[in-house]
């Protein structure tokens, strides 16, 4: 059975610390690096659910790829929400290990799974990683369809290719225009639009569009936006990275058991449709 030193050498090779942001913090979060894993979660969150189904599926590790603290923190009191999740990681002998921008950046990464997950073939990076001489690593992935199809249709593929949440799709931009060539970003995306016009895209898939960037894209140039649940745009990953240290386990006999998610921790929860136009009375 791998240490948990191990398996950590592992994630690490897959998805390099050094690839991370400099603003990121990634990594083991607690956990005994001496310890032995058998059982391996993968999630988005690091959050209580699923440190509880960490536990229930008898996990000695969970693979998140959002960061447990993102900044400095004075206390991990069990009765503040983080310390709640650190305290029941530590009690139940639970490791926490975070693949966030350094996941992003790798190749395969997380636009990697997301545009796989709606059909796209990749064909490069967004924003290539300078430091990347193949050319592969970046953020975002620019992908193709197999053949061009209505933006109605494309918003329909990208919602039955990601996991539901209650926020559904968002499209924007004439419901018949084509789509073929299609820029990608797991999670927040609307800081990287002129990298995107750069692209000569027809669409851009991303999560989290607010108004003022979604509004100034949109009048900037005829790129449709298809805007889903942060969660759903980056749970395809977890699939990629199980499958990756699976291979790794297999090839030193290591024997993990893994499994994924299946909580939505999208913190929405209801869409309410809604029913009457403005008018002027
Ligand atoms: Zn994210």
């Amino acid at each position: 059975m791998p240490k948990l030193s191990d398996v950590r050498r592992a994630l690490d090779e897959l998805y390099p610390p050094a690839w991370a942001e400099s603003w990121d913090a990634v990594g083991l979060v607690c956990g005994d690096p001496e310890d032995e894993v058998a059982r391996v979660l993968f999630a988005v969150d690091p959050v209580q659910a699923v440190v509880d189904e960490a536990v229930a599926f008898g996990a000695q590790l969970v693979v998140t790829h959002h960061p447990l603290y993102l900044r400095g923190t004075t206390t991990v009191a069990a009765d503040t929400f983080k310390g709640r999740v650190v305290h029941t990681l530590v009690r139940q002998g639970v490791g926490l290990i975070v693949a966030h921008t350094n996941a992003d950046h790798a190749d395969p990464g997380v636009s990697d799974a997301l545009a796989e997950a709606v059909g796209l073939r990749v064909t490069g990076p967004l924003i290539p990683d300078p430091t990347d001489p193949a050319g592969r690593r970046g953020t975002g992935r620019i992908g193709e369809l197999p053949a061009p199809e209505p933006l109605s249709a494309f918003a329909a593929r990208v919602a039955a290719g990601l996991p539901a949440t209650a926020q559904g799709v968002r499209a924007a931009g004439d419901p018949d225009r084509l789509v073929r060539r299609v820029a990608v970003c797991g999670g927040s995306g609307d800081s990287f639009f002129a990298e995107v016009r750069a692209a000569g895209v027809d669409a851009y898939v991303t999560a989290d569009l607010r108004h003022h960037p979604a509004s100034e894209a949109r009048e900037h140039a005829d790129i449709a936006l298809v805007d889903a649940a942060h969660w759903a745009t980056e749970w395809p990953w977890l699939r990629s990275a199980e499958s990756a240290l699976l291979a790794v386990s297999e090839k030193h006999g290591w024997g993990l058991e893994t499994r994924v998610s299946t909580h939505v921790t999208d913190p929405w929860t209801a869409h309410a449709p809604m029913s009457f136009a403005p008018t002027t009375a």
